[in-house]
């Protein structure tokens, strides 16, 4: 992954710090924010060559893609990555399942993030598909449980595609900026969301940078534009999340009730003998219980919040809009109140001081808020504690027994506890469960045949639906796997 990958990684394309992947060690607090941005924007990953941007056939190319694509609903670089998303999937199972050049990326990612894993659930063919990907990175995890050293992180082969081609349109929209009709495209249509605008800002020439501001100020102040979306951009994970948001949601309340009443001792012997990895579940409660939190302050609580305990992630944003949907919009329609004012100071600056680099640093600082997500932040704090009660608890036989007859930890904080806690016996359960699945993966597989079509299904049926939580264990978000599709 190169330098960019930091802003477009994984589940989240915005500047905002995108929520974690379970993380295989124990994750350090995010710094806080308290007088104003401390996240860099990072470059945009460069694809196109000057040498080819300069060819006049790429200018009249790029120049009609791109003015049918900002006629589209919506920001365009968003637009941009969740088409890529959706024409990978459905090539996947159509078509590339079998080319081995796409399946030894996802082995070597050690399979898809849990965003497009629920996509991948959307498909049909999924049982199919998914046991046989399923069951190449259960070998692939098990071999790096005897390898010394870790499996360094490939990234997901469909964040990669989103990414190259949300880099793509947002560099045709850099090289293209000037002409008259992209700007006009821009300003008459839905334009970008707040972090497209600025990632486009930061790669413009200063001289630009007027231009943009007022684009970017006319397309806040429109009201037509839904203020989560034009703040967060374009979430289409959102509504595979959903289904699962309201389910997450009664249970975090009965374990954080747990967590407050229950003492260690008996605390430890639930998170050991959980339906699912304990850490992973851990880190999207810790994060789902900040929301709720959030949703519960009153008025009076609510004015004295700073702003950096509010400011979510676009991830975070979007579950809440579900969950608390009033608490969402006063949350957006608050930083939206803060973007067009910084956009307004951005403008103010510049006409003072002409176009000049350190004055668009100074604007682009203005321009958004670039804070930590508080809930992202409660999450990893959250699964730290998780992980340091089991460590402490793995001394008492008890608990060692409830580890070994429940679901076990998923594979990367299985490794993270055993190192931890100096015991074998997290990676001990982990190898344990994923020879299992293996087997009932490639049986699942096998029972597909034509020639075995007398033999009845069984149990290794939905496999496919189990693997996520030991081999991507936040993609139920802290629930047990379901048992039927
Ligand atoms: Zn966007
Ligand atoms: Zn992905
Ligand atoms: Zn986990
Ligand atoms: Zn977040």
């Amino acid at each position: 992954m190169d330098a960019g990958g930091a802003r477009y990684g994984r589940e989240n394309p915005t500047p905002w710090v995108p929520p974690p992947k379970p993380a295989p060690e124990a994750a350090a607090p995010q710094p806080r924010d308290e007088d104003g941005p401390n996240v860099t924007i990072a470059p945009l990953r460069k694809l196109l060559s000057s040498r080819q941007t300069s060819e006049p056939g790429w200018r009249a190319t790029a120049r009609a893609d791109l003015l049918r694509a900002l006629a589209v609903k919506g920001c365009t670089a968003c637009g941009a990555r969740s088409s890529a998303e959706q024409h990978w999937m459905s090539s996947f199972v159509h078509e590339t399942n079998a080319d081995p050049d796409v399946r030894a990326s996802i082995r070597a990612a050690r399979g898809l993030c849990a965003a497009h894993l629920r996509l991948a659930h959307e498909q049909t063919e999924a049982p199919f598909v998914l046991a046989i990907v399923h069951e190449e990175v259960a070998a692939a995890r098990i071999a790096d449980l005897g390898a010394r050293g870790r499996h360094p992180a490939g990234e997901c082969p469909v964040c990669t595609a989103a990414a190259r081609d949300e880099a793509t349109r947002m560099q045709s929209l850099c090289v293209l900026f000037g002409d008259a009709a992209i700007r006009a495209a821009l300003r008459d249509g839905d334009g970008l969301c707040v972090p497209h605008w600025t990632s486009l800002a930061a790669e413009l020439p200063p001289a630009e940078l007027p231009a943009l501001l007022d684009l970017a100020a006319a397309a806040l102040a429109d009201p037509s534009l839904e203020p989560g979306e034009l703040l967060a951009g374009q979430h289409p994970d959102l509504a595979r999340r959903t289904p699962l948001l309201r389910e997450a949601m009664t249970a975090q309340r009965a374990w954080a009730e747990d967590a407050r009443a229950v003492p260690a001792a008996a605390r430890v012997l639930a998170e050991a003998g959980a339906g699912c990895c304990a850490v992973c579940r851990s880190a999207q409660f810790g994060a789902a219980g900040y929301l709720s939190w959030l949703a519960g302050l009153n008025d009076g609580f609510r004015l004295r919040l700073e702003p950096g305990e509010y400011s979510l992630c676009g991830t975070h944003l979007g579950d809440l809009s579900v969950t608390h949907p009033s608490t969402a919009e006063w949350i957006a329609a608050d930083h939206l109140v803060g973007a067009r004012d910084a956009c307004a100071g951005a403008i103010a600056v510049l006409d003072g001081i002409g176009p000049r680099r350190d004055a668009a640093d100074d604007a682009l600082t203005r321009l958004t808020s670039l804070r930590p997500c508080p809930a992202c932040h409660a999450g990893a704090t959250t699964a730290e504690r998780t992980t340091a009660l089991l460590a402490a608890g793995l001394h008492d036989a008890a608990v060692r027994a409830e580890l070994r007859a429940g679901h076990g930890l998923c594979a990367d904080h299985a490794p993270a506890l055993s190192r931890r806690a100096g015991s074998p016996l997290p990676v001990e359960v982990l190898r344990a469960r994923l020879e299992l699945l293996r087997w009932e993966l490639a049986e699942a597989s096998r029972r597909r045949g034509w020639r075995v079509r007398h033999e009845p299904s069984g149990p290794e049926g939905t496999a496919w639906l189990r693997a996520p939580s030991l081999l991507c264990g936040d993609a139920y978000l802290g629930l047990p796997p379901p048992a039927t599709f």
